[in-house]
């Protein structure tokens, strides 16, 4: 255990942010990491508490609580408050194939469910775990691991999201000979074109598939799985195929208008934009300067849509959700150790304040129609909001720029033979097996659209299964 009272005598401190008016110049990570004594005294707060519902990771009412890689949490923060850096490293990488990822984007689940954030602050789960893999990273520790010994077993992984790599790695780790096959001209998946640069910097991905590379995995990009190279083909020159193919197909709006120009999924925007950002001779096809921007869809992606407009130079931006505002605190109906259903002020939602003078979260708010000019350009959007006493009230937008992001639809469809239910792979979470012998499924593409964590998590389970299976 760390401090013995450290959890009442030292407050909970989170990482200086650049001030947002500052960091929308660029598209670097804007988060300054706390100095080695203040991640000591950060993780000194933690109790070793006995109830560590902090790595539990489960779905509770729906919701995800504690960590769902089972990071050993109280191990590494003790290990921490010691300054014994390598070990914690060592502690932390049992459990996580890349913290360089979830450090920095993860939700942190971890911290809804500590047991210090009941009476008062969570500790900083999250910003300790990025201090031990950024030292591990400087200090020279993340290595080329080559597996001691290999096998003869060939395994296709098909899709380098956070699901597929890290299957990838640890069926790599057990000697397997590990292909993976990526339709897109990059690898990660979400992690380089669907997260921002200033939420993942691309250049840690990059550093990662390296490594990877390094180990002896093999990485085909350019190569549609069902277009280029049929699965049934796959299957035979493999002995197993693992289908991580994430659930990208983009739930559509479909009301007057949607046929207008300047009307896009969130995705196609935020992917372009990424594209642009890492090879600047690539003019992207959509782009928010100077564009009244409108954004459908009030989560997470949504606020990527936002932080990117700002970026970009938009003359305004405003976010519609369905739904109402959170709580400022938890509410009876979501008890300690759920994941608290509370309002925050995201990153995006923070510049847009400095920026333009107010929030752009509007709620309660449907979209029923888009307007176009004789161009056939969208100039405005027509939606009703719904007031206190069942009263509505209808109101016109205008816009130029309409980005949809009200959620996926599941997998975008290519492969026929392979069963599927509300359109997600079909396989259960104990052995990720498809109705074809030999082919298993993990991540956004059996779940649905979810956290980078839970892939991950599908990516490990999978990856023992097939090991399994490869010698049954
Ligand atoms: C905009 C956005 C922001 C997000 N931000 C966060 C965040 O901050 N934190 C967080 O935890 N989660 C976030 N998520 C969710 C998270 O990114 C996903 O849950 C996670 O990436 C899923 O991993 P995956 O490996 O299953 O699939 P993906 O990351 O979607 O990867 C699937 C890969 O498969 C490839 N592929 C698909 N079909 C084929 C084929 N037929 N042949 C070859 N390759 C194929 C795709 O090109 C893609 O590269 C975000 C999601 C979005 C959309
Ligand atoms: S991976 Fe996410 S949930 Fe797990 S310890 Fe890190 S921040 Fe917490």
């Amino acid at each position: 255990m760390g401090h013995l009272t450290g959890f009442i005598d030292i407050q909970r401190e989170n990482p200086a942010e650049q001030h947002p008016l500052e960091r929308i110049k660029h598209w670097q990570e804007y988060q300054k990491p706390l100095s080695e004594d203040a991640i000591k005294l950060q993780a000194s707060r933690c109790m070793d508490c006995g109830t560590p519902f902090c790595q539990i990771g489960s779905l509770i009412n729906s919701s995800t609580s504690g960590c769902p890689l089972y990071n050993l949490i109280p191990e590494w923060n003790e290990l921490a408050y010691q300054g014994k850096w390598l070990e914690a490293y060592q502690r932390l990488a049992k459990t996580n194939n890349f913290p360089e990822f979830t450090s920095r984007a993860c939700p942190a689940p971890c911290e809804g469910s500590c047991t210090a954030g009941l009476p008062g602050q969570p500790v900083t789960i999250k910003s300790i775990e990025k201090a031990i893999i950024d030292r591990a990273f400087q200090e020279g520790w993340v290595n080329v691991k080559q597996p001691s010994k290999r096998t003869t077993k060939k395994i296709a992984i098909i899709g380098s999201g956070p699901a597929g790599l890290t299957a990838a790695d640890d069926l790599n780790q057990l000697g397997h000979n590990v292909t993976v096959f990526e339709k897109d001209d990059r690898f990660g998946g979400l992690l380089m074109y669907g997260i921002p640069n200033m939420k993942i910097d691309k250049k840690y991905v990059e550093r990662r598939i390296e490594l990877l590379r390094k180990e002896g995995i093999v990485f085909k990009g350019n190569t549609h799985i069902g277009v280029d190279i049929s699965l049934e083909e796959l299957r035979k020159d493999y002995d197993a195929v693992l289908i991580c193919t994430g659930a990208d197909k983009p739930r559509e709006l479909d009301i007057t208008g949607r046929q207008l120009a300047g009307i896009h999924p969130a995705m196609e925007y935020l992917k372009e934009s990424t594209k642009h950002h890492l090879n600047k001779q690539y003019i992207p096809s959509i782009n928010a300067k100077d564009k009244k921007v409108i954004v459908i869809g009030g989560g997470d992606t949504g606020a990527d849509c936002v932080a990117t407009a700002i970026r970009q130079g938009c003359k305004s931006v405003v976010q519609f959700g369905k739904h109402g505002k959170l709580p400022p605190a938890r509410s009876k109906t979501n008890p300690w150790p759920e994941n608290p259903q509370v309002f925050t002020l995201d990153y995006a939602y923070e510049e847009a304040q400095s920026k333009f003078g107010m929030d752009p979260r509007q709620y309660f708010i449907q979209t029923k129609a888009f307007h176009g000019d004789k161009n056939g350009n969208v100039k405005s959007l027509e939606t009703t909001s719904f007031l206190v006493d069942d009263q509505t009230e209808s109101r016109f937008w205008e816009a130029d720029l309409v980005l949809i992001a009200i959620g996926f639809d599941g997998v975008t469809d290519t492969f026929p033979n392979i069963e599927k239910k509300q359109n997600k792979i079909s396989a259960n979470d104990v052995d990720f097996k498809t109705n074809h012998d030999g082919i298993y499924t993990a991540g956004d593409a059996r779940r649905g659209q979810s956290l980078i964590v839970w892939a991950m998590q599908e990516g490990k389970k999978a990856a023992q299964e097939i090991n399994r299976y490869l010698y049954s």
